[in-house]
């Protein structure tokens, strides 16, 4: 394992080293996207300058050499996140993929009288995707409730769940909020009813640390480029009993197994569910991104990056006229507030002007923020390269942001 040093860490990131505003980029949007070190970039331009060619078919050295890089890769997810089979590492365009893949998998089984349990803090891609097959089949959506401070309600959870629930849909970790879930609870309880299980990893697969097995869910959906990979790849894994008898996602090359003209049998996993060329220099850039990410001990990264948050949290103790949005017991990562008195929007354009890059809005959470009656937050969020220092601009930016909007 290699030491947790910031400042080596941050060297390896070439968009960090630009300045904005004649400032030093402070960017602190990373539950947006996570940015992506040299390693990720390199792993790309070597496969395009080195091994460029489709996959599995080739009859060429080069083609062999794309195909063991690509599938190194799945080896690497599967160790990963401690996938019992790498046949159960499914690569998709993203976390927004992979749970419409399930939700592909799942539909044509629900039927009036199911339930689908999704919470008040989901991510629209693991809200709408639920709602709609509820629509389709006649099953009902329920909704867990949160407590006001945005910690999911679990004794409401236990009282919801039922004979009838089919499927359990939970955020890892809330990225609006921040919370994290204690999904093993959870899915242990949603198991012990029958329903299956899926945790949309997309803000939780970054810190590090995500055991499948031990967390006991049926399904796991995590993006590339929220885990300092590319965008436009990403992750389903599920259990291969569940994947293997679903009815197939998309239709094409790959993913059969003998075609005539009138008819069509399936491969087997995990290629009955990837029709079509995959993005390879994603695939691969995935894969270095978590050779990347495992250089440090999980703990180092969880560590740095809760001390950033309680920092942040700390210094807004001593701030008047800022509201925190989600103040769980356990977060990570998230730092959600409102400035009182001014728009979200307003305090990300002033921000950003004073060289501070975060996000402002509804984060793709309509509901939630209705339910907690805001227009939106404006949302800094941490990861591995940013420092107390930054945080410290952050509240700088935010003083004259605040004098500016007065
Ligand atoms: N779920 C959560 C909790 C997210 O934060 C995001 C990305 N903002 C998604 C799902 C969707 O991920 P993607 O857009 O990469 O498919």
């Amino acid at each position: 394992l290699r030491p947790f040093d910031v400042a080596a860490i941050r060297a390896e990131f070439p968009i960090l080293q630009q300045q904005l505003e004649g400032k030093p980029l402070v960017y602190l949007d990373n539950a947006a996207t996570t940015q992506k070190p040299m390693a990720v970039i390199q792993a790309i331009t070597d496969y395009y300058s080195q091994c460029n060619a489709n996959v599995h078919r080739g009859a060429h050295q080069l083609a062999d050499e794309a195909t063991r890089r690509f599938e190194l890769s799945r080896d690497k997810v599967a160790s990963f996140i401690q996938a019992y089979d790498r046949c159960e590492v499914i690569w998709t365009s993203g976390t927004t993929e992979a749970i419409n893949i399930v939700a592909n998998g799942i539909a044509q089984r629900l039927k009036p009288g199911d339930e689908v349990l999704v919470t008040e803090m989901e991510h629209h891609a693991n809200l709408v995707t639920w709602q709609q097959a509820c629509l389709r089949s006649g099953a009902s959506l329920k909704i867990v409730p949160i407590h006001d401070n945005g910690a999911l309600d679990t004794e409401a959870f236990a009282a919801l769940l039922s004979a009838n629930t089919r499927l359990v849909a939970l955020p890892h970790v809330s990225n609006a909020l921040g919370t994290v879930n204690p999904i093993q609870d959870l899915t242990r309880l949603a198991k012990a009813h029958g329903a299956l299980v899926l945790i949309d990893g997309a803000q939780g697969i970054a810190h590090g640390g995500v055991n499948v097995r031990e967390i006991g869910c049926d399904f796991y959906a995590f993006s590339g480029h929220k885990v300092f990979g590319p965008t436009g790849v990403g992750v389903l894994w599920g259990k291969a009993e569940v994947l293997q008898d679903w009815p197939v996602w998309q239709t094409g090359g790959e993913m059969i197994a003998q075609v005539t003209y009138h008819s069509a049998t399936w491969g087997e996993l995990p290629n009955r569910l990837e029709a079509g060329t995959p993005n390879i220099a994603g695939v691969i850039g995935l894969a270095a991104a978590i050779d990347w990410l495992t250089q440090f001990d999980v703990s180092a990264i969880q560590a740095h990056e809760r001390a950033l948050l309680a920092y942040a949290t700390t210094l807004a103790t001593d701030f008047e006229g800022i509201q925190l949005v989600g103040t769980a017991a356990d977060k990570i990562g998230v730092f959600s507030f409102v400035l009182q008195g001014s728009h979200p929007a307003d305090v990300g354009f002033l921000l950003d002007k004073q060289g501070i890059a975060i996000r402002t809005g509804s984060h793709c959470a309509q509901p939630l923020m209705q339910r907690l009656g805001l227009p939106g937050t404006a949302r800094a969020s941490f990861s591995v390269y940013n420092t107390l220092e930054e945080v410290d601009a952050l509240f700088r930016a935010l003083k004259k942001t605040q004098r500016m909007l007065a």
